[in-house]
């Protein structure tokens, strides 16, 4: 039954197989030589099968553990360097149809307040994003046919990318919005967008089913078989994620896994990203309903046993995280961070008032984005605000071969320094300037190639002298 390259979602996440790894794991946690076997594999940066991760998933020998954690930091700084994309996210409708029993959004709902914005009110939000500084944005809507169809979302991509606001401009706009058809994955395709995003939520099918109990949703296998359809309609960058706490955890990372399996099989193209999202309070959602909470050990576990099974992707943490628990997510594969989120529908113009709330789940970490730049460049790491990989076709095959060969390393690092030129420049705060200024400094030798490194330092000089977008 288990086919990776099958298109049904029946046959690429096979329950048996998951629940046969679950097994092979538990047989074999405690097998130290097969266990050093599979460590010196993932420490040829080839990645690491559903199986095989399920076993280091499972093995508590803090020595191993030690192994698993120093090998996904070392594999993220081998691949992505040391910086950071930063990016936020844009909440447009909270309306829903979905019964989805985790989120504030279910239609039965009464006492969220239902907000969309209008063409008018994503000027004014785009603007305050662009004053903070930010260039990336994710596009957010409930699925809702007749508040938010298609044409809503592609005359929203077309607002925000048209959006000039002083040297600000957004380059890049990834979508996560419900499953849909491969026709409507052309249209955002043509539209412009950066990476199609979708939560698998759970690939339990059974807890699936009853997590989503009505609205289109409920549909697991055409759920799950999203990323097909994204992929068949043009769309080659697509992030995966699972929402942890719904379910057994060690199921779902196999079956994530099994998932990015499916897409190299499919298509030749692993996932772009994979978010690591845990369920927060909201509105009406208590996360402590749920059973499958996960602590913050288990969590670091996955998230390292995610980055050295899959060497390639960008890994993504959001703001449902706080302070402390990003800073250690950092150090174990995380690429890309969210940073000064707002998940309420308008709430980045003008606050949302106490009793207007719209938003999806509570921000854990409330830090402005001048701070977290500041933070992550005290940490060691070069905030990046880049976006040329789309801009420049590098998507899809392409992206992921440059990055197996390590060589959008030769990318990422000088982008990163002068998209954080042009931060400083325009946004940041003196002291966020003085730190940035001395790291673009150490940072600048470091770039290999003397052509590159030339070509870095005459941007700097246009960018000191007030020249932006270079299509970074
Ligand atoms: N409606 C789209 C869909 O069905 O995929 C867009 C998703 S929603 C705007 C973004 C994600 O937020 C969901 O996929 C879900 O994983 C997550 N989410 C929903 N409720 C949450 C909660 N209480 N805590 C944390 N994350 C939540």
């Amino acid at each position: 039954m288990y086919n990776p390259s099958s298109h049904k979602a029946a046959e690429f996440i096979d329950h048996e197989e998951v629940l046969a790894s679950l097994a092979y794991a538990e047989a074999n946690k405690d097998n130290s030589a097969l266990i050093e076997q599979i460590l010196n594999k993932a420490a040829e940066r080839k990645g690491l099968n559903h199986r095989e991760a399920s076993v280091l998933l499972l093995c508590d020998d803090p020595a191993v553990e030690a192994k698993i954690f120093a090998l996904a930091e070392q594999i993220k700084k081998d691949f992505y360097g040391n910086r950071i994309v930063i990016f936020a996210p844009l909440y447009l409708s909270n309306y829903c149809v979905n019964g989805c029993v985790y989120c504030p959004y279910h239609l039965k709902n009464k006492h969220i307040v239902r907000k969309k914005l209008s063409q008018e009110n994503i000027v004014r939000e785009v603007t305050a994003l662009q004053d903070m500084g930010h260039k990336r944005l994710a596009l957010e809507a409930g699925e809702d046919p007749v508040h938010n169809p298609i044409e809503y979302i592609l005359d929203c991509i077309k607002t925000v990318y048209s959006i000039k606001h002083k040297n600000g401009a957004i380059r890049r706009v990834n979508i996560n919005i419900a499953a849909t058809t491969v026709e409507n994955y052309r249209l955002l395709k043509e539209a412009g967008i950066g990476t199609y995003i979708l939560f698998q939520e759970t690939y339990h099918k059974e807890s699936y089913e009853k997590l989503h109990p009505t609205g289109p949703k409920h549909d697991y296998a055409y759920h799950t078989e999203a990323m097909d359809r994204a992929m068949q309609g043009g769309i080659d960058d697509v992030g995966l994620g699972v929402l942890f706490g719904l379910e057994g955890y060690r199921y779902e990372f196999a079956a994530l896994l099994m998932h990015a399996e499916h897409l190299e099989a499919a298509f030749g193209v692993g996932p772009h990203t994979i978010s690591i999202p845990r369920v927060k309070r909201a509105d009406d959602i208590d996360p402590n309903a749920f059973q499958n909470g996960i602590s913050d050990e288990t969590f670091a576990k996955i998230c390292a046993c995610i980055r050295i099974s899959v060497p390639y992707t960008g890994m993504i943490i959001s703001t449902r995280e706080g302070k402390k628990v990003r800073e250690r997510l950092l150090h174990l594969g995380i690429s890309q961070l969210s940073g000064a989120s707002r998940t309420s529908v308008g709430g980045y113009a003008e606050k949302e008032a106490e009793d207007d709330n719209s938003a999806q789940f509570d921000v854990s970490d409330q830090r402005s984005l001048d701070e977290v730049v500041r933070w992550l460049m005290e940490l060691g790491y070069i905030p990046s605000f880049c976006t040329a990989c789309y801009r420049e076709g590098r998507t899809g095959d392409r992206f992921m071969a440059l990055c197996k060969n390590n060589q959008i390393l030769n990318c990422c690092h000088p982008n990163a320094l002068l998209t954080l030129k042009e931060y400083l420049e325009d946004y940041a705060s003196p002291e966020t300037r003085a730190i940035g200024e001395a790291l673009i400094e150490r940072e600048l030798p470091k770039i290999p190639k003397d052509k590159v490194r030339q070509i870095a330092t005459d941007r700097l000089g246009l960018i000191a002298s007030g020249q932006r977008d270079f299509r970074f």
